[in-house]
């Protein structure tokens, strides 16, 4: 598919940029690490040398009350320039075009110095702001000015000025955060004064050939929030005030719901953008859940955007935009939109990384070379781990044989991508597949390979990822015609009867259930489905576009249990396990912890709950109970003097996980 729109030069009069795509801004805390802007530098340079457009950085303080946590980045010493520096330096170098992105967090902030329009806390926050004086806020705005000045002076092309997610632009926006009574509260006027005050003082400071981007809080996503006159009012106002380009904001961070997580249909935001095109006239950006150049390019082509921001897809493939360019775009290692290596990470104050890249963010440590002395290498098993281990080892130039006890590769993302909200995971195993043809891995599938055969083969090194097998139950029935294993719920879900009780609450047994409770289909959800599902307003008649969620009635009435006291889905992503809870509570599914499993039999699931004993009559029982690791060659492999590796779910299946596997694997095929 040729993309004509996507590859189009933008021209913003004073400079242009070589194409529509613009690189989000993502915190990936590699700034607050020592020797942080080398790191840093790495990790935009190869972004700009895959070609992207515009580059925004992760987003950096204009004062020290504004700052995510205590000593994380700020710009507001001249002292701090050198180290941006090598960051401009290096981008520059490729030819690419880079803005700092300009983000006070107000209310938001996790340190007890955080301030905001009002002494309001946020509900994300324990930390109650201090209401800022008027004194505060015209030194706050001189400090935006301040960091985007220090900004040009490092070599950045432009700034982007955050105005949307709930941080402290938004707060002054809404009456929600904003109750002042002064200048900069009460009508639309006064408490849209703060981010025109920064605008205009940027533009007056620094000239005419200084990018800025502002990113407008198109849908704040809360009760209270702008209506769509103010947001079309303020967006104006930023035009005016000489902004260069508007990007979409979508959702403050203490909404209730998902944006960016994968039940997100792709695009699913951009009629958003959409109905700001009639209002403004300089480009405009959409975003959110768009993963591939060609929903990006069918975006432009509907006239929805003049460009489009991508973030999470360049940590998972720096090169998007070079491979969509060369034709190559079966070659691009999509973003599953998983969140458990970049926003996980950043939310838990841990380096970003990306689950189906382990480079992103490791580029000065990370690397695939070239081996001076090829070795014969079998990799067993092609789950997650042994994809990763086998492509990159062939990548180097080892002759790698993959083994595959089924007819298809994948392992677990085979389930993975049946669960609905996660369709997206077929695109890794799309994209291992073309990683296998290109590095010539030669792949023998429906093959159990013996010890015998590895040993014959003269293999110089055996990699085992033969993952985990499910553990069965150890109760009274646990042979019941009604117990099926979480293989074959995900497999069969049509044999599955309305009334199920789901044995294990990790992971797994999330996934179950949000399989159970949809029809029996993988379609991935329609885009006004979603809308009504989480309460937003589409019609845009109420404040914030936030309204009571209408979710279809489930297909099945299912059972979560637990062994455990607490509350469910306590060891799921930090920022999506709220997601998965709330998806399954709206569906009724009945959550109970403290269960004692007693038995199974005709009637049911026996069990009892505190001194209670209780039966659950449900036609099947699920067993997601965990697994145990799978490894029948490690022993053999090491007594017949051959190196042997043991990774994935088949080293440690407690901590089974695909971030943790070709991690692991990615870690071992660069060295061996
Ligand atoms: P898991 O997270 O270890 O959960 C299995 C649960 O089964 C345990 O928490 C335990 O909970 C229960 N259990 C263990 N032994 C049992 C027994 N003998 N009888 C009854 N219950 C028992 O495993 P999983 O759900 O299979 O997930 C595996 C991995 O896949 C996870 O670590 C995760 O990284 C990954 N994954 C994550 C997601 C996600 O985040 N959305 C989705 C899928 C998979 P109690 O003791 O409380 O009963
Ligand atoms: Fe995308 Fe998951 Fe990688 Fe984050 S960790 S960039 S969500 S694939």
């Amino acid at each position: 598919m040729p993309f004509d729109k996507l590859l189009e030069p933008l021209d913003l009069g004073f400079t242009q940029l070589k194409n529509r795509v613009l690189m989000g801004s993502m915190h990936t805390m590699l700034e607050e690490l020592p020797g942080g802007h080398e790191k840093a530098a790495a990790f935009y340079a190869e972004r700009a040398r895959g070609q992207v457009g515009l580059i925004i950085t992760g987003g950096i303080a204009p004062n020290k009350e504004g700052v995510v946590f205590t000593g994380a980045a700020s710009l507001d010493e001249p002292s701090q320039i050198p180290g941006h520096k090598q960051i401009t330096d290096a981008v520059h170098q490729e030819g690419g075009k880079i803005c700092m992105q300009i983000l006070h967090t107000g209310r938001y902030a996790y340190h007890q110095g955080c301030v905001a329009p009002s002494a309001i806390q946020a509900p994300i926050n324990i930390n109650k702001p201090r209401e800022m004086s008027h004194e505060d806020i015209v030194r706050t705005i001189a400090d935006f000015v301040n960091c985007a000045y220090l900004a040009k002076e490092a070599g950045y092309d432009g700034v982007e000025v955050m105005g949307s997610e709930g941080y402290l632009i938004n707060q002054f926006l809404v009456r929600r955060t904003n109750k002042r009574t002064d200048e900069w509260g009460g009508t639309y006027e006064n408490r849209m004064r703060f981010p025109l005050e920064i605008v205009k003082g940027i533009r007056d400071r620094l000239g005419e050939d200084f990018i800025i981007v502002y990113r407008l809080s198109m849908l704040d996503l809360v009760e209270d929030g702008s209506t769509w006159d103010e947001v079309v009012q303020l967006g104006k106002a930023i035009e005016q005030a000489g902004a260069n380009i508007i990007n979409t904001g979508i959702g403050w961070h203490e909404a209730r719901v998902p944006t960016i997580a994968s039940n997100v249909p792709r695009g699913a935001f951009s009629w958003v953008t959409a109905r700001m095109k009639n209002e403004l006239s300089i480009p405009l950006v959409t975003t959110n859940r768009i993963n591939t150049p060609e929903l990006a390019e069918e975006i432009l082509a509907k006239g929805h955007a003049d460009m489009i921001s991508m973030a999470r897809p360049f940590l998972a493939d720096p090169e998007l935009v070079l491979k969509a360019s060369e034709n190559r775009s079966h070659e691009i290692n999509t973003c599953i939109a998983c969140n458990q290596a970049c926003l996980d990470h950043t939310f838990t104050l841990q380096r970003c990384s990306c689950l189906v890249n382990p480079r992103a963010c490791h580029e000065t440590e990370l690397n695939y070379e070239a081996t001076s002395s090829s070795k014969k290498i079998a990799v067993i098993g092609a789950g997650p781990a042994g994809m990763a281990s086998a492509t990159i080892a062939a990548e180097r130039g080892h002759k790698v044989v993959l083994y595959e006890s089924s007819d298809s590769i994948g392992g677990q993302f085979k389930l993975a991508q049946r669960i609905p909200g996660k369709e997206d995971y077929a695109e890794t195993i799309r994209y291992f597949e073309k990683m296998i043809a290109k590095h010539k891995v030669d792949l023998k599938l429906n093959t159990r390979v013996e010890i015998d055969d590895l040993i014959s083969h003269s293999f110089d090194e055996v990699i085992i990822a033969t993952g985990v097998k499910p553990r069965t139950l150890d109760i009274e029935g646990a042979d019941h015609p009604a117990v099926v294993s979480y293989h074959e719920a995900i497999m069969n879900p049509e044999q599955i009867g309305n009334r199920v009780a789901v044995i294990g609450a990790g992971g797994i047994g999330f996934d179950v259930s949000e399989l159970l409770v949809h029809d029996d289909s993988t379609k991935e959800m329609a885009i006004e489905e979603f809308m009504q599902e989480w309460g937003v307003d589409t019609s845009m008649s109420v404040p914030g576009f936030f309204k009571e969620p209408r979710p279809k009635e489930a297909k099945r009435k299912v059972y979560l249990l637990k062994r455990s006291t607490g509350k469910h889905g306590k060891g799921l992503g930090k920022t999506t396990g709220w997601i998965h809870r709330s998806s399954l509570k709206n569906k009724d599914v009945e959550m109970l912890s403290n269960v004692e499993y007693q038995k199974i039999d005709d009637a049911g699931l026996h069990i009892r709950v505190g001194t209670e004993d209780r039966l659950i009559e449900v036609d099947n029982i699920v067993v997601c109970a965990g697994q145990i690791s799978l490894d029948d060659y490690s022993e053999a492999i090491k007594a017949a003097g051959i190196n042997c590796h043991v990774i994935g779910g088949a080293d440690e299946a407690k901590e089974l996980d695909a971030k943790r596997a070709i991690n692991q694997a990615a870690i071992l095929a660069s060295k061996i």
